[in-house]
């Protein structure tokens, strides 16, 4: 059946607004927005201020065991490097049972702070005797969880680039892109068709040799699929890739004409400027995962250069070592301040920052992970939340400080209500 909603306020796009309605049809579309007189009926009447949906672009959702695990520092400090070996030890006990656990418990936190949408990176193979078994696991989860979810599934064959795969990398392996390309069309056919689509990954350079890179790019464009990869977060992968081909990672993915607008590059922290503006002239989409760059002390991205040159950008949770995207995006802007000693450095062309920041995380995400969402307008998939706006930490805010305040005052916790496909989660 249709529903009629009227919360207290709507997002329009630009603030919120009072006495709005909208009208979600039963394919789980908005169907229109309006006045109170103008979509007459009997409305639901919700307290709280109501907007998209938030997006989560990138997540490794079994990564949420890792959550104060890979914490503890000896007398040689952490990286990157050092918190991957947690992982692979959590990689190496990792069966179905634990991957939908883990996974279930990640996409409900998810749920309660407001995320309507998931991009799952899943690059954990099954095993060679239970085919399909993590897969399988994660998209259980995200339909226990009532979670949009799009699979990304992950192509991963070498260890570093011309490297064989060691140890729990093993897990990883997807033995070819034949074999890949078998193994995405069998999870395409078990998707939970309405709340799950799927996308294709190249893990990184380090993982996928750049001629299969090439290769599985090209079927992203004939099937009109998201295609994400990890570009540049780390020193070493840029290094690695100088070695071996005599350019930067993202230079390589542009040398080779990987760069289309359903290209999502993630992290990007250590990209160059130039590089970044040749990647963004060609369509290149960024996804940027701040809590995770700060957790494993990543670095800084440039993000005024890929603002300067339009670059659409959107945020993930990545590792799960929180899961909050209104944080997210207060790192997001706080570290550049931190960095540049300036304020406002993430704003529209009005100045105005917590809307910026707003629109990054749904436009930016759905964009991201193609889909039509992120926005409250007719024909639009009605995943929705609702949040108190009469909560402690933003009772001072009024409508046109609504969103900024959202965003550098509060938590996901002012989340009341979360609507996925027009359905109450
Ligand atoms: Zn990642």
């Amino acid at each position: 059946m249709p529903r009629l909603l009227e919360p207290t306020m709507l997002w329009d796009g630009t603030r919120f607004q009072r006495d709005r309605r909208l009208l979600i049809d039963d394919d789980g579309r908005i169907a229109a927005v309006g006045s109170v007189a103008e979509l007459e009926g009997d409305p639901e009447r919700m307290h709280g201020a109501m907007m998209p949906g938030l997006v989560n672009g990138h997540s490794h959702a079994f990564q949420f065991a890792l959550r104060g695990r890979a914490e503890r520092f000896g007398l040689v400090q952490g990286s990157f490097w050092s918190w991957r070996d947690a992982m692979y030890d959590l990689v190496d006990s990792l069966d179905a049972d634990r991957c939908h656990e883990l996974s279930l418990a990640s996409f409900n936190e998810m749920i309660t702070h407001g995320v309507t949408t998931v991009g799952e990176f899943h690059y954990v193979r099954h095993d060679d005797a239970q085919d399909h078994r993590l897969d399988d696991a994660v998209m259980v989860a995200a339909e226990d969880a009532g979670i949009r979810m799009v699979k990304l599934v992950t192509c991963y064959q070498t260890g570093d680039i011309g490297k064989p795969l060691e140890g729990a990398q093993a897990r990883f392996d997807t033995v070819s892109v034949d074999e890949y390309l078998r193994r995405l069309d069998t999870i395409q056919s078990r998707l939970d068709g309405r709340l799950q689509t799927i996308g294709m990954v190249a893990h990184s350079v380090r993982a996928v040799a750049i001629e299969d890179i090439v290769r599985l790019h090209r079927v992203s464009v004939e099937r009109g699929l998201p295609f994400h990869i990890h570009v540049e977060e780390a020193p070493k992968e840029i290094e690695s890739c100088q070695a071996s081909h005599g350019c930067t990672p993202m230079r390589l993915l542009l040398d080779h004409g990987v760069v289309t607008p359903n290209v999502v590059a993630v992290h990007c922290t250590h990209s160059q400027p130039d590089d970044m503006r040749d990647y963004v002239a060609a369509g290149g989409q960024v996804c940027l995962c701040p809590i995770t760059e700060g957790n494993l002390g990543d670095g800084i991205a440039d993000i005024p250069v890929m603002r300067e040159c339009g670059a659409s950008l959107s945020v993930g949770t990545d590792l799960n070592s929180r899961t909050d995207l209104l944080e997210e995006l207060r790192w997001l802007e706080y570290v550049q301040r931190v960095a540049r000693q300036k304020r406002g450095v993430i704003v529209d062309a009005n100045g105005d920052n917590g809307r910026e920041l707003l629109r990054i995380d749904t436009e930016g995400g759905a964009r991201a992970l193609g889909l039509d969402a992120g926005r409250i307008e007719p024909g639009a998939l009605a995943d929705l939340v609702l949040f108190d706006h009469e909560h402690d930490s933003l009772a001072a805010a009024d409508e046109d400080e609504l969103a900024a305040a959202l965003i550098f005052g509060a938590s996901g916790r002012v989340i009341s209500r979360v609507i996925v496909d027009g359905v109450d989660a």
